[in-house]
């Protein structure tokens, strides 16, 4: 049995680790090996330029670093506060949230980004009777119906849609915040719903989030060193076409190779291409928003910040181009060389604003440094920058989109059973869902090419 993958980013590599021990497995992938999971060096320490930190609850990405060997090698981020940028201050957000929607009333009441009146709002969601809720909305009208507008545009919007990168006013509820929408649709009250439901994470004392010591390279690196000693192949191509064989049962054409089964383990629009007129209808209609990250250096004595402090999430609302920092330092103590430097890394990128591709680099970094400098209200000097591009990093999973993926992905299986979708486009953007549908693309083709030869 011969399986394709076609791309190499960690969605590629989990689909051709789940099969390589049945199959003849060949890799295509014209660029570097991993995609969006890249560590370089800055600052003299490794420095993760991509994601930095994988969720533990979907457990894909832990068991793939734990299968490659870098079990031991996982460290959890250090506990720390988040602030929000909000109304030109920047405030602590409060404790007990569940992407964005609380728990603890009590930590609400406190709270100087909500006010007394938002408090008093997201109360009356354990009195109110129950509000109707679809089978998909937004994010931002579920939390609004529940909470009211000042817990979705101060504690939501910032976190989810950083996160996302995509405003939460048409962000899909049920692709993006899953268990939100059932305990809202199951719970007359959200807050008490959620409180019941402690995250399994927590009650077993696992880390949230965890990453290698050494980076996210690492775990591309020791992921292709097994594959290539399983017998993967890897072509540096970049595939321009599949397409279906003479009959049913007989092989599919990869750029003229034949193959029996492939997984596409690239963007939906790259996939549209790549299938040219077998593509399901609508299958390149996902959006995708751009973004970047500054990496800066600076000391942490001009910061001027506790040392408890791992981020800053940015209202849309501010103008400011950075959406997030994240403070490097703090969160990995490993990404430090000294005890007065901090690395940061400072985001920009949301759907519809396109500022960042228009300036260079350098603007870039500036513009990023300067609004943390306003957001801290303290002029900051780099002493070292780099600016990482990601161009169509994020896909933005409107309304309906979960709807659309099993269309799109039913329509392929009843025209090539034999290839199937999978990475950022379908079921998550992050690490562990990219792994598990790679793991899960390879299966069906597995299984579909297992029955097809066992056929008379
Ligand atoms: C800045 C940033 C921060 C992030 N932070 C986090 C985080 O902290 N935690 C988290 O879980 N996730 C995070 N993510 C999301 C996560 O990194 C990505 O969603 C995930 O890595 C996507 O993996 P993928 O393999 O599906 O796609 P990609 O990494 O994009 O890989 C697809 C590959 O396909 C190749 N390709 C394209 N066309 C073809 C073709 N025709 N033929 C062959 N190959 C082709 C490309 O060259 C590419 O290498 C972040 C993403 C970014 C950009």
């Amino acid at each position: 049995m011969r399986i394709a993958v076609v791309g190499g980013g960690i969605t590629g590599l989990a689909a051709a680790f789940e099969v390589c021990d049945e199959a003849e497995v060949t890799v295509y992938e014209p660029a570097r090996l991993g995609g969006k999971l890249l560590t370089s060096e800055f600052a003299g320490r490794l420095v993760d330029e991509g994601p930095d930190a994988f969720l533990t609850r979907t457990p894909a990405a832990v068991e793939l670093a734990t299968a490659v060997g870098l079990g031991t090698d996982l460290v959890a981020p250090a506990a720390g506060r988040t602030l929000v940028h909000f109304a030109g201050r920047l405030h602590p957000l409060p404790s007990g949230l569940v992407l964005g929607a609380p728990t603890d009333i009590r930590a609400l009441a406190t709270s100087k980004l909500l006010g007394p009146l938002g408090a008093a709002r997201a109360a009356w969601d354990l009195v109110a009777p129950a509000t109707p809720v679809g089978d998909d909305e937004t994010v931002r009208d579920l939390i609004a119906a529940r909470f009211g507008p000042r817990v979705a545009d101060r504690l939501v919007e910032p976190l989810l849609g950083s996160i996302h990168a995509a405003p939460t006013a048409h962000l899909s509820a049920r692709a993006t915040a899953p268990s939100l929408l059932a305990t809202a649709r199951s719970s007359r009250s959200l807050l008490a719903g959620l409180r019941k439901q402690a995250p399994p994470a927590t009650k077993s004392n696992t880390p949230v989030f965890l990453a290698p010591r050494s980076g996210m390279s690492s775990l591309i690196e020791r992921t292709v060193e097994q594959l290539r000693s399983g017998g993967v192949s890897f072509v540096s191509q970049s595939v321009r076409s599949v397409s279906p064989p003479n009959s049913r049962v007989g092989p599919i054409d990869v750029d003229g190779e034949p193959y029996d089964g492939a997984v596409l383990a690239v963007g939906a629009p790259q996939a549209a291409r790549i299938l040219g007129k077998l593509a399901p209808s609508g299958l390149s209609s996902v959006e995708f928003t751009d973004v970047a990250v500054a990496t800066v250096c600076v000391s942490r004595s001009n910061l001027g910040l506790p040392d408890d402090v791992n981020g800053i999430l940015v209202s849309p609302d501010s103008g400011m181009l950075m959406t997030a920092c994240s403070f490097g330092s703090n969160k990995w103590p490993h990404w430090s060389s000294g005890p007065d430097q901090m690395v940061l890394r400072i985001s920009a990128g949301r759907s519809g604003d396109t500022r960042a591709v228009n300036l260079s680099d350098e603007e870039l970094a500036e513009t990023l440094i300067a609004d943390l400098s306003a957001a801290l209200r303290r002029p900051l000097t780099a002493t070292q920058w780099r600016v990482s591009r990601w161009p169509g990093a994020f896909p933005f999973y409107r309304v309906g989109h979960l709807r659309w993926v099993d269309i799109v992905q039913s329509n392929l299986a009843g025209i090539l059973p034999q290839v199937a979708l999978a990475g950022s486009s379908y079921n998550g953007a992050g690490i562990p869902a990219c792994i598990a549908s790679g793991r899960s693309a390879a299966r069906q083709v597995s299984a579909v090419l297992s029955t097809t030869s066992a056929a008379p």
